[in-house]
């Protein structure tokens, strides 16, 4: 479970987040849509932890980790995926993956490699991948090979910043399928930011509509589309038709 409760964010003399209120159920998969510039990576990356609100506060399954408190970005049991997947290019797909894990719990080179093939195996990707260079794989599998690295740190929540803007449309909807599949299967709470109006309505059970620092609207996915809470947001959620 996620709570984000009345955060703000400043650089320098802009306010690019202006009172932030979210709630994100566990298991939950919320995509933050909006326009460019709309504050919707910093309010990701606040979440993460690679930065402290201004005020407010965030609270994972109860415990605050910004506000008054502070637990850093690797204390977090939060998985990121960015939009080009960011693998290591000199190190082998496995390599990458057991990258994640846990050297406390998968000591030795088998448990390692036991580990890294059952994560290759969640994407639907058979073992002779783990030998390969990030360069050899194709967008989408590189993709997938992210989310099975973030996958490996057995997050209780997935940031997805735009995972899947690089591909071409018909990768893009089998990647979505794939990556939404395993995360709900292992009832990983996500979150999704989109450029994309219709990635959101589907792949989301909530969508949240950001504008110039502000949640326009929460709500279901259904409800957004149907029912938009002002113009701005019609025109905006017009596109994905
Ligand atoms: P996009 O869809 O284009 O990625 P976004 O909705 O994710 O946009 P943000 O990247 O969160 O928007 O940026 C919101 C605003 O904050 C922008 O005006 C941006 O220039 C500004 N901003 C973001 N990060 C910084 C920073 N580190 N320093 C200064 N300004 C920043």
């Amino acid at each position: 479970h996620l709570e984000i409760e009345a955060v703000t964010k400043d650089f320098g003399h802009q306010q690019v987040l202006k009172g932030i209120n979210l709630s994100v159920a566990r298991g939950g998969t919320t995509a933050i849509v909006g326009p460019s510039g709309s504050g919707k990576t910093t309010l990701l990356r606040l979440i993460a932890g690679f930065e402290a609100p201004g005020t407010g506060r965030i609270l994972l399954d109860g415990r605050e980790v910004a506000g008054r408190s502070w637990v850093p970005a690797h204390r977090r049991s939060i998985g990121y995926v960015a939009q080009d997947g960011a693998l290591f290019p000199h190190l082998s797909v496995g390599q990458n993956i057991a990258f994640g894990l846990d050297r406390d719990r998968f000591r030795g080179r088998k448990a390692v490699q036991t580990r890294v093939l059952e994560l290759l195996e969640m994407v639907a990707l058979d073992g002779s991948y783990a030998r390969r260079r990030p360069h050899q794989l194709s967008g989408g599998q590189q993709q997938r090979i992210a989310l099975a690295r973030a996958m490996a740190c057995e997050p209780e929540i997935m940031l997805l910043d735009e995972p899947f803007s690089a591909l071409d449309a018909g990768l893009r909807v089998a990647t979505r399928r794939a990556i939404g599949k395993v995360l709900a299967h292992a009832g990983v709470t996500t979150i999704l930011v989109t450029h994309d109006q219709g990635e959101a309505l589907s792949f989301a059970d909530q969508v949240a509509v950001m504008r110039g620092g502000r949640l326009a609207q929460i709500g279901n996915p259904f409800v957004v589309y149907t029912r938009p809470a002002d113009r701005a947001t019609a025109e905006f959620l017009g596109d994905a038709v």
